[in-house]
């Protein structure tokens, strides 16, 4: 390490490190692997880093291994963000430290490796995946960081509007239904389903969930988890009709694994008033829908007849409330958003720092603007949800078996009262949670 580096504070020795534990049953081996990776001179670096990375509510870490450094980025509310290189050295002591937790192969620098672990700070815990590769430069490493408690607890929180929540809700709770809850791959599926699930009466009725053995879901309380694959030497056909026998009230598929055992389930809602709850990515609620149709067609009668509500979303992030900044929108704004004058005084917009040779005060003399506390001059904190709910009235319903056309059904739907995303983007807008610049990000971006 050259000399410099040792003077200076590094970023892992300034924050609360984690505990990381490795996922083994067995406490004696779980003991001897820890004893094992804290010997290690990397173990200081890694529970600091994933410490400093868990404060700074990253989601993601990417580390980039070169010849001579170990290049970090974090995804904060999605977006990467570049901190300063730890040398080679102090990297590669850190990734054998991290590698030996998730019970991997700290010598293999190339193939393809993924393991988990966990990590504690304070109490809150979280799930850590590791997924490394060997790159022509040296070495790619990601770790996603999930949180056990899912951030957002209720509905409200995420900003979904009153009205759809008790709408929303009315079809989760509703017998011989199905629902289905979707979004683009990677646009936060996981915390919305999380968050629905919650949303529905799970007390009063008994819901079993089927899972691949070997990809689970994290835990949902009062959802029985059913395996197949892996082990249990179950098709999921097999297990679905071993879960009818139990007569559960609600079947959840985190993912659907076929045409049969979808049919099985959404038989049971067609004839014995029981829900399908299903996890589908898609880039609208109306493609949910086509999607179920033309991938799942033994399925699609019965889907269609009993389709009860269609969630779609998208996470953007929230405007920081310390350091937003109102505007007057002009009327042709407005009228482009298909606002009607009148009806929003101000919109708001994220605090952008200006150049140093503008922060002056009346006198021209420099008076450097202090950076935002809160958001440290992100203009962002958190994030928020814009959902669309579709409730498939009877046209809808008849056209799905007759048509996979968006543009069609999308049309249809409109016709029966359904407001698209686009709609809901800028009511979320109106509402000052977020900002133009910010949808026309998330909205250009890459589709499912
Ligand atoms: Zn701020």
């Amino acid at each position: 390490m050259p000399a410099a580096n040792k003077e200076e504070i590094q970023i892992w020795q300034t924050a609360n490190p984690a505990t990381l534990t490795p996922r083994i049953d067995d406490k004696s081996q779980q003991q001897s692997v820890l004893i094992l990776a804290r010997q290690g001179s990397g173990h200081a670096v890694a529970t600091g880093q994933i410490g400093h990375a868990i404060a700074s509510r990253a989601t993601h870490i990417m580390f980039d291994y070169t010849q001579s450094a170990c290049a970090i980025r974090y995804q904060i509310d999605g977006q990467w963000e570049q901190l300063p290189p730890l040398t080679r050295e102090v990297g590669d002591a850190m990734l054998i430290t991290l590698k030996q937790i998730c019970q991997l192969n700290p010598a293999d620098r190339r193939s393809a490796q993924t393991g988990k672990c966990e990590a504690k700070v304070n109490k809150d815990k979280y799930q850590l995946t590791l997924q490394s590769q060997g790159t022509a430069s040296g070495e790619r490493v990601l770790i996603r960081l999930d949180a056990e408690k899912v951030p957002f607890n209720v509905l409200a929180e995420l900003g979904m509007r009153d009205t759809m929540i008790d709408q929303f809700r009315e079809a989760l709770n509703s017998e011989s239904s199905s629902v289905l809850i979707s979004s683009p791959r990677g646009m936060g599926l996981t915390s919305t389903w999380h968050v629905a699930i919650n949303a529905a009466d799970r007390l009063i009725r008994d819901f079993q969930s089927l899972e691949p053995e070997n990809e689970k879901e994290i835990e949902i309380i009062n959802i029985s988890p059913n395996f197949y694959g892996g082990s249990t030497g179950l098709a999921p056909s097999e297990l679905i009709r071993k879960m009818i026998l139990k007569e559960p009230d609600v079947f959840v598929f985190p993912s659907i694994p076929d045409d049969d055992t979808l049919l099985a389930a959404m038989d049971q809602t067609a004839k014995n008033e029981k829900q399908v709850i299903a996890r589908v990515s898609a880039n609208s609620a109306v493609e949910a829908c086509a999607k179920i149709c033309a991938q799942y067609p033994k399925s699609a009668k019965h889907f269609a007849s009993t389709v009860k509500a269609v969630l779609n979303q998208r996470i953007v992030r929230r405007l920081c409330e310390d350091c937003k900044v109102g505007f007057q929108p002009p009327p042709a704004l407005l009228a482009k958003l298909g606002i009607p004058p009148g009806r929003v005084a101000q919109l708001f917009q994220q605090f952008v720092m200006p150049p140093i040779e503008q922060q002056v005060d009346a006198n021209g003399k420099p008076a450097p603007i202090p950076p935002c506390s809160a958001c440290q001059a992100r203009g962002y904190l958190g994030r928020v949800g814009i959902f669309e709910l579709l409730r498939p009235g009877p046209q809808f319903k008849a056209a799905l078996l007759k048509t996979q056309d968006i543009g069609q059904l999308t049309k249809i739907a409109q016709s029966e009262g359904f407001r698209g995303l686009q709609s809901e983007a800028i009511l979320t807008v109106a509402r000052g949670l977020t900002s133009l610049d910010e949808l026309k990000r998330v909205f250009a971006a890459k589709k499912a």
